[in-house]
């Protein structure tokens, strides 16, 4: 027998190509590769693996199959080995200080909106960085490009993230959340009892993103009044850059990729009524959006808001942009005590259920 499990390998590659922004094919190739073998008995894909046969199933190639050989041969893949070791990790000191202090995750997305995997890897995959949580935030109901739930998909979707926490590795949970459009009037695209029943509410500008500046602070204000909403999620709305390579896909939102420049409101006083109504801001660490803006993150610190450092993740890989957040917040000197995912679950959980 093996020691090493060559479905772990698989995945591992998976997370590592992701998190390099690598084309989505090739992340697909290990992860669907991962999918048919585990559907085998062991000693199927062993048997296999020695004679030669891996590649006969659908969705086992040539590269896989040799990762699979060597990790039964109790080797570390070279396709791996190779992956860790041109991974570079560049944080400067107090980026990486910043990183280590999060316990978890505040916004992300499954495939029941618009992100790619399903409920159970996007949590098993921040159970193996070291996440004590993960909030689940799949989009709201006008959001359709998105496929936003409907108030009764989403409590579907509860019970069904109760069923995941029981199968995940105890002193990690899951919780519960959205993404909820703020929508023109500044009211929040949920049900309110649903918004209350949830652990945790980032709420979110995704349309409507050239109003004029008096039209978006009012909705913004409007929005940050709301006792339902926790976190203000990426708040400008700006695309710094076109979605990175790897990134579009089923699972992402189109190719809708092009540059937009940041909605326009009254920073102050909209990071004043984050701050009066103890709304935390969100950096998100997406590389395409680095919203907020450093000058705004800095603005917002001032100003004595909390933050919340999220990925945004659509994608399992992605889970691990934290860093990308964390290295702006650090350069703008936000300490690890404003930032509300440094808390554990309990805290956090009692900060919202508090405020709303
Ligand atoms: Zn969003
Ligand atoms: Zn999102």
């Amino acid at each position: 027998m093996s020691a090493r499990d060559p479905l772990a390998d698989l995945r591992r590659i998976a997370f590592l190509l992701e998190r390099a922004n690598e084309a989505t094919y090739r992340v697909r190739a290990f992860r669907s590769a991962a999918k048919t073998l585990g559907a085998l008995p062991a000693a199927e894909v062993a048997e296999r693996a020695r004679t030669g046969k891996l590649t006969e199933l659908s969705g086992v190639g040539d590269v896989t199959a040799r990762c699979v050989a060597e990790s039964l041969a109790g080797e570390e893949p070279v396709y791996l080995r190779r992956l860790l070791a041109t991974e570079g990790t560049d944080l400067d000191e107090a980026a990486a200080k910043l990183r280590d202090a999060l316990r978890g995750d505040c916004h992300t997305h499954s495939d029941w909106s618009d992100g790619g995997s399903p409920i159970e890897e996007m949590a098993l995959a921040a159970v193996e960085l070291g996440h004590e949580y993960m909030v689940l935030t799949d989009h709201s109901p006008r959001l359709t490009v998105a496929r936003g739930l409907t108030a009764e998909r989403l409590r579907k979707q509860l019970d069904h993230v109760a069923a995941v926490n029981e199968a995940l590795p105890k002193g990690f949970r899951l919780l519960t959340g959205i993404e909820v459009d703020i929508l023109a009037d500044g009211s929040l695209d949920q049900d309110e009892k649903l918004l209350a029943r949830l652990d945790v509410v980032v709420g979110s500008v995704h349309s409507g993103l050239n109003d004029d500046r008096a039209k978006m602070t009012r909705r913004m204000l409007t929005a940050i009044a709301n006792p339902h909403l926790d976190i203000l999620g990426h708040c400008t709305g700006r695309m710094v850059s076109s979605r990175p390579a790897g990134v579009t896909g089923p699972g992402d939102r189109g190719h809708r990729a092009r540059t937009r420049k940041e909605s326009e409101f009254d920073a102050d006083a909209v990071f004043a009524a984050c701050a009066e109504h103890d709304v935390a801001v969100e950096i998100n660490s997406r590389p395409e959006r680095q919203d907020p803006p450093k000058r705004l993150i800095r603005l917002a610190l001032e100003a004595g808001c909390r933050f919340a450092i999220d990925t945004d993740a659509h994608a399992p890989g992605q889970l691990d942009w934290q860093r990308f957040g964390c290295e702006r917040a650090a350069l703008c000197g936000v300490p690890a005590k404003r930032v509300v995912n440094t808390w554990t679950a309990d805290r956090l959980v009692k900060w919202t259920a508090g405020r709303s």
